[in-house]
């Protein structure tokens, strides 16, 4: 989808929905999109107590993700959801703010110019050239907009393909789990999550010899083939009707900028992972959400500075740290080499009577989730995060997601992400900090006395729910400093 602002979001695909490669939704994307008042629908459409037996070699170990030591967070799960029902949600959040998604309109050429971007677009109906203030380039590993940008796009692919099929299987598998088996060839995952029928089984294989385009669906693959799959892999169940199946051949690239000039890039079309531990749409929604903002900051104070610079800056160190684990993880879970093949097919079979004990502590296993779903992100390097004076030596630094926790602002006792949910700017007043006489709250910055934080200091959130600026005092004027870095001070009763 390629985004031009303030116009629509424009899509080239004609229809809404296409079968879903995405199925993992992490606690930090939830908490990204909690804004927009989503979650409620979001979390209605998964199941948020995911369980999965791992099958390793004769043994099999149950795993609830869910209940998980995570006490800073709204959502100590994972959530297994459809990416189509994901799409759909947010596209009705769009609907009900009045913008339809312009479907069947692709942009075929952008130009980027000193005050706008011209940019082509192509329906069934006539070609037109707009200007508008910036465009999102979310347009997909094939970007458009990269390419117009003239972006490099570096990286390889992967010489294994992940197979996808909706199918009904007769067999030994639990009502209420998942499975994931390893195989010698690599993980298999069968879920009761099918959009054309019960069982949506993802699989990796080596590469076949036809060329596919990197992250499209390619042909399908004939019911023997992914039997022959699941038999490799020790699954003991046969398929009985096939609905629908693809293959896909998978890449890890990213681009060598998110930024040029007025073109920005965000989700595959800045980098595009291996599919292991779910991370593609998320980190797609996690690059929206840091954009979105500053876009939208941006535009009501027109002018150059850190604000949009800090988009690239900020996002590109966590696409990379994002790469490394998804390319582990992936090598672990499809590599045919040899040690990735002795690791699955027999270090973990002697392994697996130590996965429950692994698997019982709590600790250990919240904070691999924690390092998964991104709660982990920083952006303490950001121009962006400002350590004010006298330093807050105590509690998130700027630059830190602000953890969720119980709070009492206004005479209730309320949980702090629930008191952030609004959009814009939320600046926290210790109990006893001195009001901020010189700035009024506007539309897009609130202000929250803490009853429950004793202290004279503040913090300021982003829009995004990290932590912008602290300081120990009430410091109007590097308050105000920030908010004028951040553009945010035209949203405040007068203008900074
Ligand atoms: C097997 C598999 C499993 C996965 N599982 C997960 C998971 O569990 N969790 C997770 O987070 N991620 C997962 N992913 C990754 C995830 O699916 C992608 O990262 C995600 O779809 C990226 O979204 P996007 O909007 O950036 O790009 P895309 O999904 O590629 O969407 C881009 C859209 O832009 C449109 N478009 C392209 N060019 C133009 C143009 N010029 N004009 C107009 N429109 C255009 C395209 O038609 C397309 O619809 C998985 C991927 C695979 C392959």
């Amino acid at each position: 989808m390629a985004t031009c602002l303030p116009n629509a979001p424009l899509h080239r695909r004609p229809e809404a929905a296409r079968p879903s490669r995405a199925l993992i939704l992490h606690s930090r994307t939830l908490e990204a999109l909690r804004p927009l008042g989503v979650t409620q629908a979001l979390l209605a459409q998964a199941d948020i107590a995911p369980t999965v037996d791992l099958q390793i070699g004769s043994r099999m170990v149950r795993v609830t993700l869910a209940g998980l030591a995570l006490p800073d967070t709204a959502f100590p799960h994972l959530s297994l959801i459809r990416q189509m029902d994901v799409e759909r949600v947010l596209a009705q959040a769009l609907a009900d703010r009045g913008i339809q998604v312009e479907h069947g309109t692709e942009l075929t050429g952008v130009r980027d110019g000193p005050e706008s971007v011209r940019a082509t677009l192509r329906s069934p109906a006539r070609t037109e050239e707009i200007l508008v203030g910036f465009v999102a380039g979310c347009d997909g590993p094939a970007s458009t907009v990269r390419a117009q940008a003239g972006i490099d796009w570096r990286g390889r692919q992967y010489p294994a393909e992940v197979i996808l099929a909706d199918a009904e299987l007769d067999g030994d598998l639990a009502d209420d789990a998942a499975r994931v088996v390893a195989g010698r060839q690599g993980l298999l995952f069968v879920f009761r999550l099918g959009e054309q029928a019960t069982w949506r089984l993802l699989a990796t294989r080596p590469a076949g010899g036809n060329e596919l385009t990197p992250g499209q669906f390619g042909p399908p693959v004939p019911a023997a083939e992914l039997q022959a799959l699941m038999d490799e892999a020790g699954l003991s169940a046969r398929i009985t009707g096939l609905a629908w199946s693809s293959r896909i051949r998978v890449q890890r690239r990213m681009a060598d900028r998110f930024r040029e000039g007025r073109l920005f890039l965000a989700g595959d079309a800045a980098h595009a992972y291996s599919p292991a531990t779910g991370q593609g749409m998320n980190a797609a929604i996690q690059d929206a959400a840091n954009l979105g903002w500053k876009l939208a900051f941006a535009a009501a104070r027109p002018g150059n500075g850190q604000l949009l610079d800090s988009y690239d800056a900020e996002r590109r160190p966590v696409a990379r740290q994002v790469m490394a684990m998804t390319h582990l993880a992936f090598w672990a879970e499809a590599s045919t080499g040899p040690v990735a093949s002795v690791l699955r097919g027999r270090l973990a079979p002697s392994a697996a009577p130590v996965v429950p004990v692994l698997l019982g502590r709590h600790r250990l296993v919240a904070e691999g989730m924690r390092l998964v779903s991104q709660l982990r992100v920083s952006y303490r390097g950001s121009a962006l995060s400002v350590e004010g004076t006298p330093h807050r030596p105590a509690g998130p630094r700027a630059g830190d997601r602000l953890p969720d926790q119980l709070v009492t602002a206004g005479g209730r006792s309320i949980r702090l992400h629930d008191l952030l949910a609004g959009p814009g700017v939320h600046i926290l007043l210790d109990r006893d900090a001195d009001r901020l006489d010189t700035l009024t709250p506007g539309r897009f910055v609130h202000v929250h006395r803490l009853a429950s934080v004793p202290g004279r200091g503040l913090i300021a959130v982003r829009p995004d729910g990290y932590v912008g600026f602290r300081c120990q005092a009430t410091e109007a004027s590097q308050l105000a400093a920030w908010l004028t870095c951040l553009r945010a001070g035209i949203f405040c009763g007068h203008d900074l």
